[in-house]
């Protein structure tokens, strides 16, 4: 493979020589976590990182003076990043704008320089970005939830897509809530998908009303999940997997296996300090086999009315 310059690229996952300006910087306040910190993470996590955004238009969440001051969501190109892809790219209203994206551990590692500390990946990747390979069902609990009803909400998320025919992989968000991933090959248009998940989440709703509701507005949702379909269109985002997220005590978004929800006490169990731990007792990716499921919408919507 070649970088965006055609420099032939190397290890992707090697750790970075980029220096790290003012690597004493308390980014967390809540823990003393230094900006130095935050790119160790990175280091320690790469290989199981990478493969989420690599190659995929990237939002980021830059918190120059840290997590609990003001943090800036970031969709199009900085000056000044050196190892980071860039892609014009048409954004769903029709406008060009240039995206960036990761090719590497050196481009993780410039824009913790840069201040990022939360990845957002599109659904799909700069050389078929009209095409979804990944669908994402972000379920966010309303006021009043109690856990156990986020678990029950996952599992029943799940269940209905396996009578879809679609397999699912469910991750933390490092937040309130859960993540379930659906992956698509071949990878499906923005439209189509777009569509599928509305109407996934509308049945869902109609089903068990007193349980989710598929509508944005905040104050429907006190004692409800709401289930956001709005992560899959053209341009939007969910957090990456191993993704820190810009909130107090450094919280991760973790990828786990379906057996693992039970034992789950909320969307932030896992940190900064917890999840290379994690990592390194695994004996195989929580994942595994997500990049050969085939699967896709063809007959889906059939099933679904
Ligand atoms: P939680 O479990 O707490 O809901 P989450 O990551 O799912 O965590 P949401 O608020 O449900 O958080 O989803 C927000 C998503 O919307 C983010 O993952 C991000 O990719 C995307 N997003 C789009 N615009 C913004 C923005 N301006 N600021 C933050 N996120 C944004
Ligand atoms: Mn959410
Ligand atoms: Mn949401």
């Amino acid at each position: 493979k070649k970088t965006a310059k055609g420099k032939p690229r190397r290890d992707a996952t090697q750790p970075a020589d980029i220096a790290i300006s003012h690597p004493d910087r308390v980014v967390f306040a809540e823990g003393s976590i230094t900006k130095q910190e935050v790119a160790d993470y990175y280091t320690a996590v790469m290989k199981w990182f990478l493969p989420g955004v690599i190659d995929r238009p990237t939002s980021v969440i830059r918190c120059p003076e840290g997590a609990d001051k003001t943090c800036f969501f970031q969709k199009h190109l900085m000056q000044g990043l050196k190892h980071v892809g860039s892609a014009k790219l048409k954004e769903e209203s029709g406008a060009q704008a240039v995206y960036i994206y990761p090719l590497d551990a050196s481009s993780i590692i410039e824009l913790v320089q840069f201040g990022v500390l939360e990845f957002h990946p599109w659904g799909s990747t700069v050389e078929h970005p009209d095409k979804a390979n990944r669908v994402v069902f972000d379920l966010d609990p309303g006021d009043n939830v109690a856990w156990e009803r986020v678990v029950a909400a996952a599992r029943l998320v799940r269940k209905l897509l396996t009578q879809l025919g679609l397999e699912s992989f469910l991750r933390t968000t490092g937040g309130k809530g859960l993540h379930v991933v659906v992956p698509l090959n071949p990878g499906c248009p923005w439209p189509m998908v777009k569509g599928f998940a509305q109407a996934f989440a509308s049945t869902l709703a109609q089903a068990h009303p007193l349980d989710f509701v598929a509508t944005a507005t905040k104050s429907q949702r006190n004692g409800k999940i709401y289930v956001d379909y709005l992560r899959n269109s053209r341009g939007a985002t969910s957090v990456a997997s191993y993704s820190l997220r810009a909130r107090a005590g450094a919280p991760v978004a973790v990828p786990l296996r379906w057996s693992e929800l039970g034992k789950l006490k909320s969307g932030h169990d896992f940190d900064i300090h917890s999840t290379p731990k994690r990592l390194a007792r695994l004996r195989s990716d929580p994942w595994k086999g997500i990049d050969d499921v085939q699967q896709n919408l063809d007959n889906v919507m059939k099933r679904l009315a």
